[in-house]
């Protein structure tokens, strides 16, 4: 019996589970994996780590970052933050849309053109993402950038998907910078991240790990029903939790199966909600100078991953003296670009685009190559999402099962926005 149950100890269960202690609750985490973490987790292997999948923190929650900093005792880097993007063979500085020079006279002439017609023309309300990109950049960057690397990156086109979860995401530039950028070869600086912070050693996980002990986690423990009624949460191994309150960072469409009756509208309505699966290549060699940036964007359709990172710029503690590191990422959804080729099978095209791409040298000495799978990775903010997230939410809502984190919540969280909707969850779960 326990105040409130968590499900889930990455980042918003963690938030929660913080909440509540702060309030001295009573609670209890449980999680199906052997660890704590979720997607933050980092794995150490021959004195190469890497994180589940490439995270870096540059959260403007003052609080968030204060607890982060103190969870390692100070021991962290800070990186002005070096991105880039591969296009037919040219290294673009990132964002592509400020930094055209250098490019085919062509397609620079189109871009500009077609910038300026956008901006000259009063926007409507955007249908949908494709919509926004043209009204947004003009149609020969939207369709030679933003909508080929959505695609790759989202596995499904930029009409099938909404714009409400776009942020900051994708800058949108005055008309001066974007001529600034095609005639002149100094880049203009303007990503949404620039300075990045990262633990000296452990991964990105460290940030998390003193909130392992602060707080009651049992792990390999996979709740497999939920009456949330009776305040029943019941195990994968037959056990049984009573809990006043229930708070859940599963994903959704996990989530519902696990609740007792509910209806099949409901039911219907989380089996549409759709999320990427990223299988993350890992590779270690034994130099340092293999990338200048660190992640890159790759738009080419012949390129079997979509972005890399180099988790050794982050901190050299993630590799053996003197060594680098590089994570490539694939993009799939069981909705529309299902997985059917074993993650290992990625390793080889992966070391062989990087090898013709130029990261990587013909006699490269790969010290240590694996493959991850991530199920859920990234939300994928298609139309069918707009008219059945309300529907999931409202269901639990009335039920009491408070949700949060990226899953729970099902939109874009960044890691601080997972926590702090924990800590939300928690806030709403004590006012009941
Ligand atoms: C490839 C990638 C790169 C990213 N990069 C960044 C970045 O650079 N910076 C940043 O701020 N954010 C980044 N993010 C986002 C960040 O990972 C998320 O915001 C955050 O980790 C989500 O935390 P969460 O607790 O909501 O979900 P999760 O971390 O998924 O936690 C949910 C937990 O619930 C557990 N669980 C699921 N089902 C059950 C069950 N039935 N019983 C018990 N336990 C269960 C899972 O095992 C998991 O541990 C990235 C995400 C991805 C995928």
């Amino acid at each position: 019996m326990s105040d409130v149950v968590v499900i889930g100890a990455g980042l918003a269960g963690l938030g929660a589970a913080e909440r509540l202690r702060s309030e001295g609750r009573d609670h209890l985490i449980l999680e199906k994996e052997e660890r704590p973490g979720g997607h933050t987790r980092s794995y150490e292997n021959l004195g190469y780590t890497f994180d589940e999948g490439p995270h870096v923190s540059f959260t403007s929650d003052e609080g968030f970052r204060a607890q982060l900093d103190d969870n390692v005792g100070g021991q962290f880097e800070t990186v002005k933050a070096v991105v880039n993007n591969l296009w037919k063979g040219h290294w673009i500085t990132h964002p592509a849309q400020v930094n055209l020079n250098g490019l085919p006279e062509d397609l620079v002439v189109g871009c500009v053109r077609d910038f300026v017609q956008a901006f000259h023309t009063e926007p409507g309300r955007p249908d949908n993402y494709a919509d926004w990109l043209l009204a947004s950049f003009g149609e020969t960057f939207a369709r030679t950038f933003p909508m080929e690397y959505g695609h790759r990156y989202h596995t499904t086109e930029a009409a099938n998907m909404s714009t409400d979860w776009l942020g900051p995401r994708l800058y949108r530039p005055e008309i001066e910078e974007v001529l600034r950028g095609a005639i002149s070869p100094t880049p203009a600086d303007v990503h949404y991240i620039q300075e990045i912070r990262y633990p000296s050693l452990g991964g990105f996980e460290s940030f998390l790990r003193p909130w392992y002990t602060t707080n009651q986690i049992e792990c390999g423990q996979r709740v497999a029903g939920i009456d949330p009624e009776a305040g029943t949460v019941r195990m994968a191994d037959g056990t049984r939790h009573q809990a006043g309150s229930i708070i859940s960072s599963v994903p959704l469409p996990d989530l519902i199966p696990l609740v007792d009756r509910v209806p099949a509208d409901v039911q219907e309505a989380a089996s549409l909600l759709a999320a990427t699966v990223c299988v993350t290549v890992n590779i270690g060699v034994d130099r340092d100078d293999i990338s200048e940036a660190h992640w890159s964007y790759f738009y080419d359709r012949d390129i079997s991953f979509v972005r890399t990172s180099y988790p050794h710029l982050l901190s050299p503690g993630t590799v053996p003296t003197g060594c680098g590191s590089v994570q490539a990422e694939h993009y799939y959804s069981t909705k529309y670009r299902p997985l059917d080729v074993s993650p290992q099978s990625l390793i080889e095209p992966t070391i062989s685009d990087l090898t013709r791409i130029g990261v990587l040298r013909e006699t490269e000495n790969v010290v240590f190559a694996e493959a991850r799978v991530l199920p859920h990775a990234n939300v994928i903010f298609d139309l069918d999402r707009v008219e059945v997230l309300p529907i999931v939410l409202d269901h639990l809502r009335e039920r009491g099962i408070e949700t949060c984190g990226r899953f729970g919540e099902w939109g874009p969280h960044w890691t601080d926005q997972s926590f702090l909707s924990g800590e939300a969850a928690a806030q709403r779960a004590l006012d009941r």
